[in-house]
């Protein structure tokens, strides 16, 4: 599975380390710390069956849908179609899988 780098949720630096993975029956948890701040904190994913099974159609990889989804640098649907070189439509799809991701950060 790919490692992609999240913001840490308390000062939004992308200087972070993924100290430890779990994955739980429902949900992958990853212990994560910030190395410009200390913070340290969980990552919960919870990835729905039915998306996994579905990505081998779609244009658009795993790591390319969360680059979407978290847009750092705040790209438009155009600029990312560009980028990925798909249709708009696939951009906006994109998002709606990103958001069924169901992404929950916790600070410990
Ligand atoms: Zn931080």
């Amino acid at each position: 599975m790919t490692e992609y780098v999240r913001p840490c949720p308390k000062c939004q630096s992308t200087n972070t380390k993924v100290t430890s993975v779990d994955h739980k029956e429902d949900h992958i948890a990853r212990y994560g710390r910030c190395l410009d701040c200390g913070n340290k904190y969980i990552t919960r994913e919870r990835v729905e069956e039915k998306i996994r099974t579905n990505t081998g159609n779609f244009k658009l990889n795993q790591h390319q849908v969360t680059q979407i989804g978290l847009n750092i640098h705040n790209l438009s649907t155009y600029d990312w179609a560009d980028i990925y070189e798909v249709s708009p439509a696939t951009i906006s799809k994109a998002k709606e899988r990103f958001l069924r991701l169901a992404l929950t950060v916790t600070s410990i």
